[in-house]
């Protein structure tokens, strides 16, 4: 499985960058978690966007899917040019059914429903899900390789929950949100500290932590020295482009 970070601001981007967006490929299938603002004009850095089977939502927050709806007009353009006949699959949930109803469903996009208990299958890879600790309904993703059963979990955003553990348990690569650095308190936001990513990671025994949804303050490399004293394993901050082969 090959994941590339696509985005990893928390908020809003920095200049010539995106928030929250992952691109996860095995075989030919090619997924994108979260679609955040800017993400379209980076994907295109990594494949041509015809070429992109489907995006799973974490949640409705703006910093996870400000793109998608671009995302779905290059798709029109590019079914209209005849460069692909295949629609955009968008898997989110429906526990805002306003702004799951605004996502369209139409010959461009194919849009569906996950939940809990069933996972997704495209392609070779299995998705599950479990609810976050978040202000709106929120859903972490396990993505499991029937090829190669190596294990992605991407938190997307989330106080720290016990139940995230199992849920994490030996994933080859844990995306984490680490929006607040140690000491101070993200659960009031939703949100994870540098001290409880490193408390998650080491608890599920994750392989490797990516940290992602980076504050717009303080510096980052200290995230990554908080996190290294809890965890012993092998830390890295996201950046625009980076790739994990798992
Ligand atoms: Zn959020
Ligand atoms: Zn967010």
């Amino acid at each position: 499985m090959k994941v590339t970070v696509i985005g990893y601001w928390g908020a809003y981007p920095e200049a010539n960058e995106a928030t929250s967006s992952f691109l996860v490929e095995e075989g030919e299938t090619k997924v994108l978690l979260d679609c955040g603002s800017g993400a379209v004009a980076q994907l295109q850095n990594k494949i041509e966007l015809k070429e992109l089977d489907a995006v799973i939502l974490s949640h409705y927050h703006h910093d996870h899917m400000a793109d998608l709806g671009v995302l779905t007009y290059s798709r029109i353009v590019d079914i209209s040019l005849e460069k692909t006949d295949r629609p955009l699959q968008i898997f989110a949930h429906n526990y805002d059914k306003e702004a799951f109803d605004s996502l369209g469903n139409d010959t461009y996009t194919s849009v569906v429903a996950y939940n809990e208990s069933t996972p997704l299958i495209i392609g070779p890879l299995k998705v599950s899900f479990q609810k976050t600790a978040h202000p709106v309904t929120c859903y972490a993703m396990k993505v499991e390789s029937q090829l190669t059963n190596k294990v992605l979990v991407y938190t997307a955003d989330t106080a720290f929950e016990e139940s995230l553990i199992p849920f994490a348990e030996k994933a080859n690569l844990l995306i984490a949100e680490t929006s607040f650095y140690a000491g101070q308190d993200g659960r009031k936001f939703g949100h994870m500290t540098s001290e409880e990513v490193a408390k998650l990671a080491t608890a599920s025994q994750a392989q490797s932590v990516l940290l992602s949804h980076l504050p717009h303050f303080g510096f980052h490399h200290q995230l990554k020295s908080e996190v290294q004293r809890g965890y012993s394993r092998e830390v890295n901050l996201a950046s625009s482009g980076a790739i994990f082969y798992l």
